[in-house]
């Protein structure tokens, strides 16, 4: 068994996620792991951070497959006893020109944003150490997508009592909607991003709310964004850079032991926003 601490990025093999493994690499004071859905875009990332003098390592992750999250969750528990940092960052986004029909675009973009997230808590949050933390890379886009829900919706995704059981309800219900076309009617706004983001920032309240019951929790649990950044997913136009925004992430990752602030908070740009 390793005695070093270990942090796991998701979707590491480019873009934000890249560069939250580098500057990991730098700042953290374990091994980190580099994951990727797909081994030969894992390895070449992995050759890239190694060729700028850092040391990484890698294991396959497919966050929106049990079977890939169960390998990665037994790996660590046997290697390291369990995870210290764990940030969720991989995700997909439909280009905007995308003609697949919407219903499709909900259960594909859902798919992978909210329900592998989900699955990848569900699976490996029980293998969080103390002082532990959870970083979920979240969106802007889901405080816009909120803003344009019914009120009732908002109220919904605003409670301070929501379970992760009535979360998933509404996120089903939205896929069911979008696949009849009626999801705006049903208050859903028209962006299967938006909605998956929306789940990733309300299932990181309702887990920091939930590990606040446990006695003595020192387990942080929080989700952020920083903008539009340029990488595949948002175009070669975006502003900043992924490794200016791996700041905010990283600075989760690393809040050190004793803190209990922020815990299942929005922030961007190291601030916590107002969900
Ligand atoms: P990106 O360049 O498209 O990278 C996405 C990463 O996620 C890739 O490594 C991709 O792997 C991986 N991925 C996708 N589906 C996966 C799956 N099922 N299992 C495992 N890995 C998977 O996107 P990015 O811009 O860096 O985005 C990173 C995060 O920041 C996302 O959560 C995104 O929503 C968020 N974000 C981005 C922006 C922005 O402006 N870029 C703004 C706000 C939030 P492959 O290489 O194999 O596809």
């Amino acid at each position: 068994m390793a005695n070093s601490k270990v942090a796991i990025v998701t979707g590491g093999n480019k873009g934000i996620g890249l560069a939250i493994v580098r500057a990991l690499c730098k700042q953290f004071d374990g091994d980190v792991f580099l994951t990727a859905r797909n081994d030969e875009r894992g390895k070449e990332a992995v050759k890239l951070i190694e060729s700028e003098g850092l040391k990484v390592k890698y294991h396959q992750l497919v966050i929106d497959d049990k079977k890939s999250i169960q390998q990665i969750q037994t790996f660590m528990t046997e290697t390291y006893n369990g995870i210290d940092v764990l940030v969720n960052n991989a995700a997909i986004a439909l280009k905007m020109k995308d003609t697949t029909p919407f219903g499709e675009q909900a259960k594909v973009t859902l798919a992978a944003n909210f329900f592998g997230t989900l699955d990848v808590l569900r699976m490996l949050l029980p293998t969080i150490k103390p002082n532990g933390r959870v970083v979920n890379v979240s969106s802007m886009a889901g405080a816009s997508a909120l803003g344009k829900c019914s009120a009732e919706l908002q109220q919904v995704f605003r409670s301070d009592s929501i379970t992760e059981k009535q979360l998933c309800e509404r996120m089903e219900e939205f896929i069911k909607y979008a696949q009849k076309g009626t999801h705006t009617e049903h208050g859903y706004p028209n962006t299967a991003y938006g909605v998956s983001k929306i789940g990733v920032t309300v299932l990181t309240i309702i887990q920091a709310r939930q590990l606040q019951k446990q006695e003595k929790n020192t387990i942080l649990v929080n989700c952020c964004c920083r903008g539009w950044v340029c990488t595949d997913m948002a175009g070669a136009k975006a502003p900043k850079t992924p490794d200016q925004v791996a700041e905010t992430p990283v600075f989760l990752a690393m809040l050190p032991p004793g803190t209990t602030e922020p815990n299942g908070k929005f922030l961007f740009d190291k601030t916590v926003r107002p969900w």
